[in-house]
């Protein structure tokens, strides 16, 4: 098929999939760990689909409002080695699966060094954002949300302060996964200031339409897809790719590599990011969680549309 004709089949598919997809929602439900998610609507689904020559496709509850949470994590692990550079993110973090939960501290202790296994579970991530360049947490925050806003062309992209209020305050096992961190001298910074970026990148609001265009980026090796330009270096991008491969996914990327075979990452309101390497970025959100933690209705939906567009990059 002509790039022309893919775009014409997705285009007269999408709202086919979609439909057939959201039904998969039955199967699962809003995440209540952080209380204000809770709240999601669990039947909603959405999807974008940005294409690398500028075209955009969008379908269902695509303008549905989220927080990015885990998805976040991406970013931030780009921004800290923009500022450190890859020697010395790796020091503190790993670079393998854990095949553990997202929130696990069981590894931390088994193994020696006890660093992270990797930048996508929370240990890792916390590690990875105390790592990003700044005075003050504030700083950090900024510098957090300008990069967010550079990548998606939106200078309003900010962070909803109830979710983050509501993440703050039942943090229980991300506090104390910062504070053995802290212990075993992984974390150098504050545990406090450390977490409330933490809090605060993953509260970010956004919709399908900033997933794709941040998964664009990505596909696009770090290049703007309107001018061009070097946002994020190559090699940093191919970086947060093969963490999306193998870590992206929680503890179902092996499956989700298998079934759907594109780099991606899910956050617990329910969003997952995809792409496409060259060709597309994908935004899909569907607040109903499986028990991996990944959104039922939104995995489907993606699987649905690798197959049939035959997308895996395998
Ligand atoms: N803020 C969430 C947490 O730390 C992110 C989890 C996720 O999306 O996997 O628990």
């Amino acid at each position: 098929m002509t790039n022309e004709a893919q775009w014409q089949h997705i285009t007269a598919q999408l709202p086919l999939w979609l439909a057939k997809s959201r039904s998969e929602a039955q199967h699962g439900r809003p995440a209540s760990y952080i209380p204000e998610l809770a709240h999601a609507p669990a039947d909603a689904l959405g999807a974008v689909i940005l294409s690398a020559d500028g075209r955009k496709l969008e379908a269902g509850d695509s303008s549905y409002v989220f927080t990015l949470q885990s998805i976040s994590k991406v970013f931030t692990l780009l921004l800290a080695l923009m500022d450190q550079g890859e020697e010395r993110v790796f020091r503190k973090v790993g670079m393998e699966p854990t095949g553990d939960d997202f929130n696990s501290m069981l590894k931390l202790e088994l193994v020696e060094p006890g660093i992270p296994f990797n930048p996508l579970i929370n240990a890792g991530a916390i590690t990875v954002t105390s790592l990003i360049a700044g005075q003050t947490p504030t700083e950090r925050t900024s510098r957090v949300l300008a990069f967010f806003r550079e990548l998606t062309g939106d200078p309003a992209l900010t962070y909803n302060e109830t979710v983050y209020a509501s993440e703050k305050a039942t943090a229980h096992r991300n506090r104390s996964l910062a504070y053995f961190l802290k212990d075993n001298d992984v974390l150098d910074a504050d545990v406090e200031e450390t977490l409330d970026v933490y809090f605060k990148h993953c509260s970010i609001e956004a919709d399908c339409s900033h997933l794709a265009r941040l998964a664009l980026v990505l596909a696009l090796n770090g290049k703007d897809p309107h001018t061009g330009r070097e946002l994020v270096p190559r090699r940093y991008v191919q970086i947060a790719k093969s963490f999306m491969i193998t870590c992206g996914m929680y503890n179902a990327s092996g499956e989700f590599a298998i079934q759907v075979g594109l780099p991606a990452k899910s956050g617990v309101a329910g969003g997952i990011l995809a792409l496409v390497p060259g060709r597309y970025g994908i935004g899909v959100v569907g607040p109903a969680l499986n028990d991996k933690g990944n959104s039922v209705a939104g995995v489907h939906l993606l699987r649905t549309m690798s197959e049939a567009m035959d997308w895996s990059i395998f």
